[in-house]
């Protein structure tokens, strides 16, 4: 099999883990993983996925152009791995093949994701890591926008939403004379 994302490697059968096979690039070390080996260890292998490996720092390779199976010659879909990273990981749809370039297991493991891998797949994971990633930006654009206030003002909104008058709170704040008949 040749590897379809440096296109110079042979994809040759290798471990990703004892239990885990998979087929590794002998140029780009990129690794292909179908989903079903990957659940499999999953179940045989469960102390190795829940202890996450802490890596201080990980180097992966992060190829964002489009990828073509390795296998079934279609294009793989990327998905992210969460918000806090741009890697992104191939799923090749029709046959659940995962590509991850050099390190990215790495990462995922580094991250306490080694035993998430097929979620990350979901709707839900990539729905999440995007309203999360949104959140953050608009976050940062509040603390900008507000500065040393930011903390209170947000305190003061936890406040003001647990309050039964509500809507009549709000209309006196922003009466410019609340007092005035
Ligand atoms: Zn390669």
């Amino acid at each position: 099999m040749k590897c379809t994302s440096c296109k110079a490697g042979k994809l040759n059968p290798a471990y990703l883990e004892p239990l885990l096979p998979c087929h590794s690039c002998s140029n780009c070390s990129g690794k292909l993983v179908m989903m079903t080996d990957y659940l499999r260890w999953k179940d045989l292998d469960q102390e190795a996925y829940l202890k996450s490996d802490t890596a201080p720092e990980v180097v992966a390779d992060d190829t964002s152009k489009a990828m073509l199976c390795p296998k079934t010659g279609r294009l793989m879909t990327k998905y992210l791995i969460s918000k806090d990273s741009d890697h992104r990981l191939d799923l090749s749809p029709t046959i659940n093949a995962i590509w991850m370039d050099a390190g990215e297991w790495e990462l995922i493991k580094a991250n306490g994701l080694a035993g998430n891998l097929n979620t990350i797949f979901t709707r839900h994971w990539q729905h999440e890591i995007r309203s999360q990633a949104s959140a953050d930006v608009l976050s940062a654009m509040y603390q900008d926008k507000f500065g040393e206030q930011y903390a209170e003002l947000k305190a003061f909104k936890e406040t003001l939403n647990s309050m039964e008058a509500r809507s009549e709170a709000i209309a006196y704040l922003i009466a410019e004379d609340p007092y005035e008949a």
